[in-house]
């Protein structure tokens, strides 16, 4: 059965089409935090895809079993449920940091764990990576540069950040993360790589983690009303997760150090964006406006000239695409949970 699964992803490969398999001695042992949720579980697939030994370490807080259970039994591969504000002795060749909550209503909902987790976290992983020689690489956020007054956003960007927002621990909680890289970094010759992440959608969401993408499209197939908090003039900006699963890879395998950019410049207005998945959705939802939240950034969209010119990356699935996909997913999801309240 096993196999099966495993085959049946590889025939899918259409995803990552340009997955090669590796030499036996470019094979790495690779450490994922995070690796239960929705990006870390697109990055098992491609490294597992490739060959390589992959250790996923996730407490499940937002994460889930069943985003790798294909790969569990799978001899290159290992899912350990552990907390990783709490030290951990393995030993592994690269690590990507990915354990953090992602989504507003999730950081929120335990503020103090969410910076434990990107202090105490973080730490533990960066003491890890000095352990064992290794290689970082710390997966931030386009939060960081805060409600911008800089637009587009470019790496120089220093930010525009309240500190003691309801979005703080996690916007904070990223910004220490990389200045303790960096610190790292510069007094223990650790090497860290910091991909600076954009709004990111695709299979595997949560549909309840309360997201503009997985909001939206939930609300369209249910024929609820569409929530545009605010006035909707707000904006953002798309990538599918193919494309940041390829930017990171890039990125922990090049030889730049510095923090960069990795996101989909498409920028839309959320009212917009609300109207383009009311009509590829069709039904009958409403449009309608709620207060908008306190500290919304008005706009962000992500400046990637040094992603293109240092890790020759730039977005290749377009967001009509990858929202076509990405509605699919969610229609068999609730199919799958109406089945299973029957049963
Ligand atoms: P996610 O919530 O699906 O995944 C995060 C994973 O980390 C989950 O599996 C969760 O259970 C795990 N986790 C949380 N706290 C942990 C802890 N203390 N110990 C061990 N595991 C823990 O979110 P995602 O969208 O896959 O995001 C992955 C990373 O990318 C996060 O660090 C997030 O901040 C960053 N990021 C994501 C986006 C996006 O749009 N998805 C944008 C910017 C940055
Ligand atoms: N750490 C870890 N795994 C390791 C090595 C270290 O979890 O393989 C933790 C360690 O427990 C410490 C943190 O990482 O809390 C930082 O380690 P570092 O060596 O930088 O600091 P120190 O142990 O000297 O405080
Ligand atoms: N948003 C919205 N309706 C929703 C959920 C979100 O209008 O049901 C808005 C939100 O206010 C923000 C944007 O969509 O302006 C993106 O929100 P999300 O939580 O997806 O990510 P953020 O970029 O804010 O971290």
């Amino acid at each position: 059965a096993l196999k099966e699964r495993v085959g049946q992803l590889e025939r899918q490969n259409k995803i990552y089409p340009d997955v090669k398999f590796l030499n036996y001695k470019d094979r790495k042992r690779i450490l994922i935090s995070g690796g239960a949720g929705f990006v870390g579980s697109h990055l098992v697939d491609r490294l597992m895809l490739e060959g390589h030994e992959v250790t996923v370490v996730d407490n499940f807080f937002t994460g889930r079993k069943r985003n790798v259970e294909h790969w569990i039994g799978h001899e290159n591969f290992e899912l350990m449920n552990h907390d990783i504000v709490n030290p951990l002795f393995i030993e592994v060749d690269q690590i990507y940091h990915l354990a953090s909550p992602a989504s507003p209503p999730n950081y929120m909902y335990n503020p103090v764990k969410t910076i434990k987790t990107n202090t105490l976290g973080t730490n533990n992983m960066l003491g890890l990576t000095k352990r064992v020689r290794g290689r970082l690489l710390m997966a931030s956020t386009s939060e960081v540069y805060g409600d911008p007054e800089v637009h587009p956003q470019p790496e120089e960007y220093w930010g525009n950040v309240n500190p003691i927002g309801p979005r703080a621990c996690y916007d904070e909680g990223k910004r220490v993360s990389e200045t303790m890289c960096y610190a790292y970094a510069k007094q223990d010759g650790v090497e860290v790589r910091v991909a600076r992440i954009f709004n990111t959608f695709g299979p595997r969401m949560h549909m309840n983690d309360g997201r503009v993408v997985s909001n939206f499209i939930l609300q369209a197939l249910q024929g609820q009303n569409i929530t545009v908090y605010g006035s909707g003039e707000q904006t953002r900006s798309f990538q599918y997760v193919s494309d940041l699963v390829d930017g990171l890879i890039r990125l922990m395998n090049s030889n730049y150090s510095q923090p960069i950019n990795i996101g989909n410049p498409e920028e839309h207005t959320i009212m917009d964006f609300a109207t383009i998945i009311k009509d590829l959705v069709g039904g009958s939802s409403k449009i309608v406006n709620k207060p908008a939240m306190q500290d919304d950034p008005k706009k962000r969209k992500p400046d990637i000239t040094k992603a293109k010119k240092y890790l020759q990356w730039s977005p290749q699935v377009p967001m009509m695409e990858g929202i076509r996909k990405t509605i699919d997913y969610f229609r068999n999801e609730l199919k799958r949970t109406r089945h299973s309240q029957r049963n």
